[in-house]
């Protein structure tokens, strides 16, 4: 068995994309894992404080999140998320994250590095969990074990994304699956546009989902297309992106502007401030939602951002449609 280790994972960025992969992997080698607590203003403010002044948002809250965590475990994992599969890759912030977070972040405790780069060969990600193992056991059957646990845990939680629900903080130290919001015929529908690591993070996107649901709004998020919807609507785009998720995020717009043009009554993307494929992503979602009429609102999100400042436009936006949607106006 493995020696008994605290390995903290910060709650941010590629996070709400693995986390149950990661989190599998290391239970079953038999240690500990601590998330970092969900993002409050002392994360913000910790991340900021250290953080080079041109990041972006999601950045900056990456390095309060690793802050967090230093004096309560042994070690942080933080893979460098390289590629995905074909020409796709990560934006260059999470290319350099590990490199940023060394020279910004003090006190670190050790740093559990390992490339992920899953468009360069076979079984690439077998081999990355075989050397993130090996740092910690020479069992290589219990590396194997867990690697397989935590792909099964893998799957059933892309399975729960696709099926519409997402996770949600459960008190400070996990998560848990919500459902999305049910659909219902005649209320509102929106797609709603943003990286997971602003959408469901409460504090980030100053809990718009919940206040979308409040206001009795159905919503489409990206996680929640299927992999052949997604194929039907790339095919709009003459070139691809290279960032996956923009790519995401530009692929689901696409969806609704074309595919399925009236399944939604608008369309609200929320960028996050600094974020330099979104000032491109932005544009073109913007351009193409005007070209099919479609309502459209970008929400931008930054150290600043206030919930009545974004209540206010979110309202406005909502209501507008509501009453176009009623007739009320044109
Ligand atoms: S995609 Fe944008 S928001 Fe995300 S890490 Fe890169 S620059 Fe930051």
């Amino acid at each position: 068995m493995a020696v008994t280790k605290k390995i903290g994972i910060p709650r941010t960025l590629y996070f709400y994309s693995f986390f149950p992969l990661w989190k599998t992997f290391f239970e079953e080698l038999g240690m500990e894992v601590v998330f970092s607590p969900p993002t409050n203003k002392g994360i913000l403010d910790l991340g900021v404080k250290d953080t080079v002044n041109d990041a972006c948002i999601p950045v900056k809250v990456f390095h309060g999140h690793v802050a967090a965590l230093r004096d309560k475990v042994d070690c942080i994992f933080i893979p460098r998320l390289i590629s995905f599969k074909g020409s796709i890759t990560l934006c260059p912030k999470f290319l350099g994250l590990p490199d940023m977070v060394k020279s910004s972040v003090e006190n670190l405790p050790s740093l559990v590095v390992e490339n992920l780069h899953l468009n360069r060969r076979y079984f690439a990600l077998p081999r990355f969990f075989l050397r993130v193992g090996k740092r910690f056991t020479n069992n290589v059957w219990l590396i194997w074990r867990a690697y397989f646990k935590a792909l099964h845990s893998w799957k059933i939680y892309k399975a729960q994304l696709l099926q519409g629900y997402y996770p949600a903080a459960k008190g400070t130290r996990d998560v848990v699956m919500v459902p999305g919001r049910k659909r219902n015929e005649g209320s509102l529908k929106l797609a709603v546009l943003a990286y997971p690591y602003v959408l469901y993070d409460p504090f980030m996107s100053i809990n718009l989902l919940k206040s979308l649901e409040k206001m009795g709004v159905d919503t489409y998020i990206p996680d929640s297309m299927q992999p052949t919807q997604l194929k039907r609507a790339k095919r709009h785009l003459p070139l691809n992106l290279f960032w996956y998720y923009s790519s995401q995020v530009t692929w689901t717009s696409l969806y609704f502007l074309y595919e399925e043009k009236h399944k939604v009554d608008g369309i609200i993307h929320v960028t996050a401030f600094g974020c330099g494929p979104d000032a491109m992503v932005d544009k073109l979602i913007e351009l193409e939602a005007r070209k099919n009429k479609m309502p459209f609102i970008t929400i931008t999100i930054d150290e600043h951002t206030g919930e009545a400042g974004m209540s206010t436009r979110l309202e406005a936006f909502v209501d507008m449609l509501k009453k176009r949607k009623d007739g009320t106006v044109s």
